[in-house]
């Protein structure tokens, strides 16, 4: 049996193994056991019914609330020559009895139905389907069976008579939820608690995280999307209006994009979202309204223009990226006004308990957005997976924070402040500041000293100055409903001259390519445009998305390895036989005209291929290794010269870096055991860490520092908690 799912996977998918998870489900089904499946989007769930559907005999009963996604998957298979329809309630009632008799004369390999109509609509389907022969129950999204899931849909829970009705046909349920009661919950309900569970990472390699402090304006947008042009891409924004002014931003802008939120009509969104997925528009901006009812596997980034509710909310809207395995990126621009705004929706009237726990995790999404530590790192631990670290696939691992010495633009700020006859809010300083002919600023403030001194930036520069200015406690902010700005202790040490302010400058939006990330080796662009056009043009032929013909992981390899002949061609990833049959003679056609009009030598080619492939296995791991070490040998350097009695700032001097930077190294020695944590705090001082630690019932330093008034250092607080 073992050896026909791996024939099955060849033969239909083009896949040449399993991925991790697959395999073993994939038995136990075959072999008759329930089995429970959780692994993130794009992890490779489907395979784990559909081969068994094909392997054991009769009909493979795939149940998914999801009626927007079934043709497509229906499709999908179809282009690989498996027998699948679906049934809902979107089908013409003749083809519904099309599909119910192909299903009596058992002629086909899966069914996907929604649930609604398993269990109700015309004649018992419950009772024909006691009549035939079932392959096995798929039951897709099971977390909608669970009232703990984000999704609970009442129909699911019929589902849970299923395992009665039919003890000896195998139940897999399969899911992307990471929340243990939610999963706890579904073998319960489904009666499959006997079942393995098969747990996958929630790790995303593919996905590299990008989290930066929001400016103003949309400059950071702007240079992200040039720099991915033709690239596929969702831009979440957080409301109906600004979906509709940043679409058409970017369309001023020369790019194609199109806004999805619920004020539109039904028709609108629906043809929306088709250029989307069909590749018409590369760009989609909306709410979050879009997204779960599709299946795109090419999506190369999701950005958000400000910060989601929860972290769960992120993972899930950042997991439609780079479903086909190819490097993608997840762009996040916050900003501490979105965190003031989102406080207030996560106020439930009258539910104490439920408002505490959405701000709590409200609070979490913000320290993932002020993490100076791994992003993916954090993002796995919250999931409660352990990971340890330097990722090299996110903004922290990439570009430590640079610092600078910010006291003098500091000072500028805080006189502007003291100076000034009453309390402003951001904005108003950031205009004094600059000089700004502004009516708002009157006449009498443009006689101050301080108007104007600050025309080394630029407005948005300044506030985006004055908000970590405001995160560090150098400056208060009040929480009015018009925030202004206040002195406060620590201000008046900046004043005087007392203390140095380290500011962060905004960071260049600076992601890897697809090219630097390993993706792409050696491949022919003229080629690849080529192939991507002929992709397009079979595509639309068939009226289907050109992800669905070929994914853009097959793509990459067509361009590189340029195969010449229908068996080369099934070598290929992702090209089963039906592949080779209805598209093969086409692609062939492309890359044969290509190799003699370029007067390719293909032995060359690909003796040169398989070197680079050997000698730099990927772009990716050479990088990897090279920047462990690098960070290896500073933080080596970094604890020789703390043990010659250097201070942290004659540390950063040396090393020609900033003392913040040089923090990190240090709590990250501790943490390694390698300095005491005794050196930073006293015995007594960190008794009072620990015990406001246990308060805030955080492992997160943040809310332990704020506690206590900030009146320790990260460091300080760190080594306070590893103090025994
Ligand atoms: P999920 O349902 O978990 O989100 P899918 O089943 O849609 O994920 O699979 C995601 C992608 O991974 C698809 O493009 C699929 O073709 C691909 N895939 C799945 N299994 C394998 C495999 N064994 N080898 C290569 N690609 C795979
Ligand atoms: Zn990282």
């Amino acid at each position: 049996m073992a050896e026909e799912a791996s024939q099955v996977l060849q033969k239909y998918f083009g896949f040449e193994q399993f991925r991790e998870g697959q395999q073993e489900v994939i038995r136990e089904v075959i072999d008759g056991r329930d089995c429970m499946v959780i692994m993130p989007t794009g992890g490779g769930k489907s395979l784990c019914y559909q081969i068994p559907a094909m392997v054991r005999s009769g009909t493979a009963i795939v149940i998914s609330p999801l009626i927007a996604l079934m043709k497509d998957q229906v499709d999908a298979l179809r282009l690989n020559g498996i027998e699948a329809e679906f049934l809902n309630s979107s089908l013409p009632f003749e083809d519904q009895q099309r599909v119910t008799q192909k299903l009596k004369r058992g002629e086909m390999d899966l069914l996907y139905i929604a649930p609604e109509r398993l269990f109700g609509g015309e004649g018992n389907f419950m009772e024909l389907l006691k009549e035939i022969p079932i392959a096995l129950f798929a039951i897709d999204e099971a977390h909608c069976i669970s009232q703990w899931g984000h999704d609970f849909r009442p129909e699911y829970q019929k589902l849970s008579g299923l395992k009665k009705t039919f003890p000896d046909i195998p139940v897999v349920a399969l899911t992307a939820t990471a929340d243990k009661l939610t999963r706890k919950d579904i073998a319960e309900s489904l009666n499959i608690e006997k079942g393995k569970k098969h747990i996958a990472s929630f790790n995303r390699p593919n996905i590299h995280y990008y989290v930066y402090q929001r400016e103003g304006g949309n400059r950071q947008l702007l240079d992200y999307v040039n720099k991915h042009k033709n690239q596929s891409g969702i831009i979440y924004a957080l409301s109906r209006k600004s979906v509709e002014e940043l679409s058409e931003y970017l369309n001023s802008k020369g790019f194609k994009t199109l806004p999805y939120h619920a004020g539109l009509e039904r028709s609108v969104r629906q043809s929306n979202q088709e250029a989307f997925v069909k590749d018409q528009v590369k760009i989609i901006v909306a709410t979050i309204a879009f997204g779960m009812g599709i299946d795109k596997s090419n999506i190369r980034y999701v950005l958000h223009m400000n910060m989601p509710k929860n972290i769960e909310s992120y993972y899930q809207e950042t997991g439609r990226a780079g479903r086909d395995g190819l490097k993608s990126d997840a762009v996040l621009f916050y900003s501490r006004s979105d965190y003031a705004m989102l406080q207030r929706f996560a106020e439930v009237d009258g539910n104490e308990e439920q408002t505490d726990i959405m701000q709590k995790k409200l609070r979490q999404m913000l320290d993932f957005c002020e993490t100076v530590k791994c992003r993916r790192q954090f993002l796995m631990n919250y999931f409660g997976e352990p990971h340890q670290g330097n990722c090299d696939s996110c903004d922290t691992c990439l570009d430590g924070a640079e610092y600078f010495d910010g006291t003098v633009p500091a000072q500028k700020v805080l006189s502007a402040i003291a100076r000034l006859d009453r309390s402003y809010g951001v904005n108003h300083i950031a205009e004094f500041l600059t000089g700004s002919q502004s009516k708002k600023i009157p006449e009498h403030q443009r006689q101050l000293k301080t108007y104007g001194v600050g025309t080394e930036y630029d407005k948005n520069r300044w506030i985006f100055y004055i908000r970590q200015m405001i995160s560090e406690n150098w400056l208060l902010q009040n929480n009015d409903q018009y925030p202004t700005l206040h002195l406060n202790e620590n201000s008046w040490k900046v004043l005087r001259g007392e203390a140095t302010v380290w500011l962060v400058p905004p960071k260049e939006v600076k992601t890897k390519t697809a090219e630097s990330s390993g993706t792409s080796i050696y491949m022919d662009s003229q080629l690849k445009a080529k192939l991507w056009y002929i992709r397009k043009d079979l595509a639309d032929r068939l009226d289907l998305p050109p992800y669905m013909i070929y994914s853009d992981a097959t793509m990459v390899e067509l361009a590189s390895y340029m195969p010449v002949s229908e068996y080369e061609l099934s070598k290929i990833n992702g090209i089963g036989s039906k592949k080779v049959e209805q598209f093969g003679s086409e692609i062939l056609q492309v890359i044969r005209r290509h190799i003699k009009k370029e007067g390719i030598d293909l032995d060359m080619h690909r003796a040169q291929l398989k070197k680079t492939q050997q000698s730099e296995p990927s772009p990716k791991r050479g990088k990897t290794k090279k920047k462990k070490k690098a960070t290896g040998t500073t933080l080596l350097e970094t604890l020789e010269l703390y043990r010659a009695g250097k201070s942290v700032d004659e540390i950063a001097k040396i090393k020609s870096v900033k003392p913040p930077t040089i923090e990190k190294h240090l709590t990250e020695l501790i943490q390694r055991g390698e300095i005491s944590p005794l050196e930073f705090i006293s015995k007594e001082e960190a008794a009072e860490i620990q015990k406001a630690a246990k308060e805030t019932g955080q492992e997160l330093l943040r809310p332990i520092r704020e506690k206590l008034d900030k009146r320790y250092s990260y460091l300080q607080i760190k080594a306070g908690l590893l103090v025994k």
